[in-house]
């Protein structure tokens, strides 16, 4: 219902333009289909918002905030991003997992924010694609200062011209990479969560001490990526970046496995962010 209620309460300016084509309905039956062990029904009592922005084929943009609890005035914002690249599509199912233990109202210690899929044309796609609508790898087209300077020398070069890791014309060129931009600067995380597959390991961006596990998923750096999330708000907006690679892109962990790895976020954000000092 809240999800349908964003829809109509839509600033009507923004409605001949950027109206998506689906909601979330349609979202959430699409990915029943595409996912394995993915239940439409949790996904549609998920109450999901639509953004006023779309995607480049105009699918709504969808999220869910989770206040932190009354009286707590400044709390700890927590950002969690699920499948920016659209063929991993464990990473959806799993946000959505945490949607489920996010909606028992335990958590609210920290305001939460969930995009759990940031690249929906990629995912809808026939077969579904790591690159948005215009063959743009959404993790190589954040406005960061080695855009401009290395991230299409870094992909000619390095990455060979490989479609699939196309950083874009220009920085932040695509619709749902400057959602994002703008979900970091109105929410103003203190943290950021982004779940990717299939490498099986955790890695980590920004100035703090690292987490060394998360659930099964253990620390190993994979370095930095001109335009990608995490040099963007990692290195130069010096947010904590925790990625996380889940082992399978199409099967999503368990959920005693998703629900160990949601435990250990929780006790690294409680030591490490809870007590640091307010950063705004
Ligand atoms: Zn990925």
């Amino acid at each position: 219902m809240a999800a349908l209620l964003s829809l109509l309460i839509w600033p009507s300016a923004f409605a001949a333009s950027q109206t998506p084509a689906v909601g979330a309905e349609t979202t959430c039956r699409g990915l029943a289909e595409r996912l394995r062990n993915f239940d439409a029904q949790p996904c549609l009592d998920a109450e999901l918002a639509a953004a006023r922005s779309v995607s480049v084929d105009k699918r709504p943009l969808l999220f869910r905030d989770f206040p932190a609890a009354a009286g707590n005035a400044t709390p700890k914002r927590v950002l969690v991003l699920g499948g920016i690249h659209g063929d991993e599509l464990s990473s959806v199912s799993v946000v959505f997992q945490w949607i489920e233990l996010l909606k028992s109202g335990r958590y609210d210690r920290y305001a939460w924010r969930v995009l759990p899929l940031t690249n929906p044309d990629g995912l809808f796609a026939r077969p579904s694609t790591r690159v948005n609508a215009h063959g743009v790898d959404l993790n190589r087209n954040f406005p960061s200062p080695m855009w401009s300077s290395q991230a299409l020398s870094h992909w000619k070069d390095k990455a060979k011209g490989d479609k699939r890791r196309y950083p874009g014309q220009s920085a932040a060129s695509e619709p749902e990479t400057r959602w994002i931009v703008e979900q970091i600067e109105q929410f103003q995380p203190d943290a950021i969560v982004t779940v990717h597959a299939p490498y099986g390991i955790l890695d980590f961006d920004g100035p703090q001490d690292p987490p060394k596990k998360l659930g099964y998923l253990r620390l190993q750096p994979i370095g930095i990526y001109p335009g990608s999330l995490g040099e963007y708000a990692g290195l130069s907006l010096k947010l904590p970046v925790i990625t996380l690679e889940l082992p399978q892109a199409h099967i999503s962990p368990s959920a005693s496995q998703s629900g160990r790895i949601w435990a250990d976020l929780l006790s690294w954000l409680d030591r490490t962010i809870a007590e640091a000092p307010a950063s705004r």
